[in-house]
């Protein structure tokens, strides 16, 4: 992975490059930022560009013996420690189908991958003492060709209790050691494990850098481009998502829901979810991910400030009307009830029994607001 396969994070990219060149690496570090904002590709990236043999100003080569296998991550000092489901196998016993799948879409979440993994009983992930000895034994052990012998620990969040055991190698890894952890949400971390880690803050992705990586890689088209990029809010793994469903028919959708909660008409609800459910998983999960945004965006018209609306003018002529019905205490449930939707999608749930509970859920919250409009 190099830096110019990153999607946007231009300055970050550059602090990283001065940081290794001027010779100030700290041997653990956290790079910390929002799903889709590419943390992972960076880590990997900047462990590419520390091992270069032959780096330039801005970039590794990508030609070099180091460079070439950490491109297909089969590099014999790069070590992966990842969510795994017990009782099935450990990181390194997944590393081919690791690398098969990041190579494939280095913007993957913690779900996707462990849904390659054939995960029917949907278990959560988890990251095992017995990971985490390996971790300590495997650095212990002098590097066979790598400048940094190189360890990423994605997802430390799941580190609860095993994680001490690895407290004194964080604090001082041997020498010639780099330690990247990759997460999102430093609040789920030890507090013992960030006090002894360097934190990089990795920001969610502009709508322009998403928008023209859409462009450059995914010949989409301006239009289309942009609505993805507004609809993912920063998460390139999103906008791939969305890029791959068809999107367009989102509003009528969303509108004709609203109606249907609102009026608790049920044959009109059971059709419309009927029509739902023949859309399949993937669309479902993308639909309820622009239902929360469409909340959001009428709860910014009524009380917020109107300049931060990422809506278009069909979308906005829906939401002036339909915002007399949201308040901040109605939002926050709708908005927790549509994520849990979505982790129940994920988790196979049936998706016409989701739908009318979520219809009827919706209709009795937006009937708490008396009617303005
Ligand atoms: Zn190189």
């Amino acid at each position: 992975m190099r830096f110019k396969e990153i999607i946007g994070q231009k300055e970050l990219i550059h602090k990283l490059i001065a940081m290794a060149n001027g010779g100030r690496i700290s041997h653990t570090q956290l790079f910390v930022g929002p799903e889709g904002s590419g943390n992972l590709a960076l880590a990997i990236a900047f462990a590419q560009y520390v091992n270069c043999l032959t780096p330039s100003v801005d970039d590794s080569c990508g030609e070099c013996l180091s460079c070439i296998k950490f491109d297909k991550l089969i590099h014999p000092d790069l070590h992966f420690t990842i969510p795994t489901i017990s009782p099935i196998k450990k990181s390194n016993e997944l590393a081919e189908d690791w690398r098969e799948e990041f190579l494939k879409n280095p913007y993957l979440n913690e779900f996707e991958w462990l849904n390659s993994l054939d995960n029917k009983a949907n278990k959560q992930g988890n990251i095992t003492a017995e990971e985490c000895r390996d971790i300590i034994h495997r650095l212990a052990l002098t590097s066979y060709e790598a400048k940094f012998k190189t360890q990423i620990i994605w997802q430390p969040e799941l580190l609860v209790k095993e994680g001490n055991i690895l407290l004194k190698l964080l604090e001082e890894p041997p020498v010639g050691t780099l330690i990247i952890m990759v997460g999102s949400n430093t609040e789920k971390i030890l507090p013992t494990i960030l006090s002894r880690a360097q934190t990089i803050k990795v920001p969610k992705l502009k709508d322009e850098e998403i928008s023209e990586a859409l462009i450059v890689l995914h010949q989409c088209d301006y239009q289309k481009a942009s609505d993805i990029a507004r609809l993912s809010d920063g998460n390139y793994n999103f906008a791939l998502s969305l890029l791959q469903t068809d999107h367009d028919g989102y509003f009528e959708r969303y509108s004709t829901w609203m109606r249907c909660c609102f009026s608790g008409k049920m044959d009109e609800l059971q059709k419309w979810v009927d029509e739902m459910v023949d859309t399949g998983r993937e669309y479902v999960k993308n639909f309820m991910g622009y239902t929360s945004q469409m909340m959001r965006a009428a709860f910014i018209y009524k009380y917020g400030d109107q300049k931060l609306l990422r809506v278009n003018t069909t979308e906005l002529a829906f939401i002036s009307k339909f915002s007399a019905f949201i308040n901040g205490d109605n939002l926050s449930e709708i908005l927790k009830t549509l994520d849990d939707s979505v982790i129940q999608a994920e988790r196979n749930a049936n998706v016409k029994i989701l739908f009318l509970n979520l219809s009827l859920y919706i209709g009795t919250q937006l009937k708490r607001v008396p009617k303005q409009a």
